[in-house]
């Protein structure tokens, strides 16, 4: 049995793992969940899953949760509580599917125990990529991606060497305004950014495949995942998000992972790997799918997929400040205090006015963080 513990279980990774750990119950034990505030939902989960340990990050929540519970459980609360329940390292798997930098702390706490670290939070590797990257070869930690693109490329190398590696295709569905010109993208609405054609996700990712800095983001990701330079990490539209990625080799062969999208397939590989086990969320049928098409991204439309790429090419702590100017852009445009199209203006803005600083220890990346959203506080707000 593999213990595992989950960061943010009441989320769309975080409610698809659990079903991952059904399904495979003979398998997996749960030892501890985490969640921000939806006690609800987590107090279910504890009578399902019965976890010795839970986190809410809302210490008023907390409380609440203790009268709620049927089951035993001990609760904890707010950062610390998160810090510990990772510290504590009664785990073999620590699944990340937090929202935003909020990842990282924890995270840099797993790998300090050695642990396999199963990674949704893709802005972890974003904000602080050569870091993480580098504390988890010290350690010996494993780092498997669930990022379904990243996971795609991951199988696609198994049994590979990575200096056969010409290049990695991303492939993006090019979310709902992909057919949109740039003087409609001017007025659209929360509503429409949230209805994403192939993906049901929480509310952040969602915009940011709207805007393709979902896509940016896992451009930076890869980047320090596989080790490639940004000119070896492309984007391509691919509206039916039935290729989840692809690797070309040196000899021209391309290899690619497929299959209808459900987050439950990349994440059970990062349970299971290096095993297959047999299950069946979805069942991918090609005569129903009928066309596979392809375009070239449009940076222009998209400027925050440039942005991103400009931000691995100033390297530093340039890509912290291009995310923490895009949490920060998303919760106003969530909030309908900006448009849409101000938020890649936020975020240039972001780039231009915060002092890139090279080589950034632990400590940097979060004072630049820190930095970043006070700066944009003091402007927006
Ligand atoms: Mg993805």
């Amino acid at each position: 049995m593999k213990k595992i513990l989950l960061l943010g279980s009441t989320g769309s990774i975080g409610v698809n793992t659990l079903s991952v750990i059904k399904e495979f119950s003979e398998e997996f034990e749960v030892t501890g969940l985490t969640v921000n505030g939806n006690i609800g939902l987590l107090s279910e989960q504890i009578e399902e899953f019965h976890p010795k340990t839970v986190v809410v990050r809302d210490a008023a929540k907390a409380e609440e949760l203790k009268k709620l519970l049927k089951a035993p459980a001990e609760v904890l609360s707010g950062l610390e509580g998160l810090i510990e329940i990772t510290c504590r390292g009664d785990y073999d798997i620590f699944v990340s599917s937090l929202v935003g930098f909020a990842g990282l702390a924890p995270t840099i706490e797993a790998i300090k125990l050695c642990k396999r670290i199963a990674l949704a939070n893709k802005e972890t590797l974003v904000a602080a990529g050569e870091i993480v990257t580098r504390l988890c070869e010290e350690y010996n930690a494993e780092l498997l991606p669930i990022d379904s693109e990243h996971s795609a490329i991951f199988q696609s190398i198994v049994g590979e060497s990575k200096k056969e590696i010409k290049k990695l295709i991303l492939t993006a569905s090019g979310g709902p305004f992909l057919n949109k010109s740039v003087g409609e993208l001017k007025h659209v609405t929360v509503e429409e950014a949230l209805n994403h054609p192939n993906w049901k996700m929480g509310n952040k990712i969602t915009i940011d495949s709207a805007t393709m800095m979902n896509k940016g983001l896992e451009v930076i990701e890869a980047h320090w995942l596989f080790n490639l330079p940004k000119e070896r990490i492309e984007t391509l539209i691919h509206p039916q998000s039935i290729i989840h990625s692809m690797v070309e080799f040196i000899d021209s062969s391309i290899k690619a992972q497929l299959s209808l999208p459900d987050m439950k397939i990349p994440i059970q590989y990062a349970l299971t790997y290096p095993r297959r086990l047999k299950s069946s969320f979805v069942e991918t049928n090609f005569p129903k799918i009928q066309k596979l098409t392809f375009f070239e991204p449009d940076f222009v439309k998209f400027n925050c997929l440039k942005l991103a790429y400009e931000a691995i090419g100033s390297g530093g702590t340039a890509p912290c400040t291009l995310n923490a100017a895009n949490e920060f852009a998303v919760d106003l445009f969530l909030k309908k205090r900006i448009e849409f199209l101000q938020i890649p203006e936020i975020i240039d803005f972001a780039l231009n006015k915060i002092e890139i600083k090279q080589a950034p220890d632990i400590e940097t990346i979060f004072e630049n963080d820190r930095r970043t959203r006070e700066y944009l506080n003091k402007v927006y707000n």
